[in-house]
């Protein structure tokens, strides 16, 4: 029965969890060891009695990982006690970089808590989600790489990016309204508009303005369907097909939509 081994684990497996998920598994398990990112490889040094339920485990993956192999070696390296994530190589990296994942049922939910941390809070993000693609300055994926390194973590985001149980251990992108970025709403003069963007915004679209609204990776211009020829004529183009945001029911009443277009 093998007890420990080096195992090395190929695809996309940064920004995506992993390090996080090797590390809790291995509490659960009982496997001293380390995890280390190497770009498109994340390197597991592990020893217990659980080894092969481990690898097991660990090939199931996180929700937006993606495994292209797995592959246990024989290492005759020292082993820590406990279970320790490694700092990231850097250098001559390669690797997937992961793509921007819409917020989560669950960090929805935290932003819904009344009272909660994260109440109200519009960059609420998790290990399972947020941005990735569109903050990466430079691999390995971490913090002090990303767009995110401008906002330094407040103690109780500290708390979490460091608590194993939390779904926000190592999260690159954990931010609260505390520490992290802000929302400002502008006119078109450049002159800041007092009070929550989010929803003045909301209420401009209502009342037919064109709202460009700055995203992560770029710019949307919105408006609601009765000012959209104001905006074709602006944009001086009539022929212009535009994307268009519903909610699922009036999408169901002006378009025909597939089981898989549903999905
Ligand atoms: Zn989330
Ligand atoms: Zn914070």
């Amino acid at each position: 029965m093998q007890v420990k081994g080096q195992i090395s684990i190929k695809g996309i497996v940064q920004g995506v969890g992993f390090r996080p998920f090797v590390y809790k598994t291995a509490r659960e398990l009982g496997m001293n060891g380390t995890v280390r990112n190497l770009g498109s490889e994340v390197l597991v040094l592990a020893e217990g009695d659980n080894f092969s339920e481990f690898v097991r485990r660990l090939s199931r993956g996180t929700p937006l990982s993606h495994i292209d192999t797995i592959t246990v070696t024989d290492s005759d390296e020292t082993v820590p006690n406990g279970f320790k994530i490694l700092e990231s190589a850097t250098g001559t990296l390669s690797g997937f970089i992961p793509a921007d994942v819409a917020t989560c049922d669950e960090c929805i939910q935290d932003i819904f808590t009344p009272g909660g941390r994260y109440e109200g809070y519009w960059a609420t993000s998790c290990v399972n989600c947020g941005p990735r693609y569109s903050i990466i300055c430079s691999l390995p994926y971490d913090r002090e790489r990303t767009r995110m390194d401008a906002f330094p973590m407040c103690g109780p985001c500290r708390d979490e990016y460091g608590n194993p149980a939390s779904r926000r251990h190592h999260a690159q992108t954990i931010a609260c309204d505390a520490c992290g970025p802000a929302l400002s709403l502008l006119r078109t003069d450049g002159t800041p508009v007092e009070g929550d963007s989010l929803h003045i915004a909301a209420e401009l679209l209502d009342e037919g303005a064109v709202v460009a609204i700055r995203g992560l990776g770029g710019f949307h211009i919105a408006c609601t369907t009765e000012a959209v020829g104001r905006l074709k004529g602006t944009l001086g183009r009539q022929e212009q097909p535009l994307a268009v945001m519903a909610t699922a029911e009036k999408i169901a009443e002006v378009a025909i939509v597939s089981a898989a277009e549903w999905k």
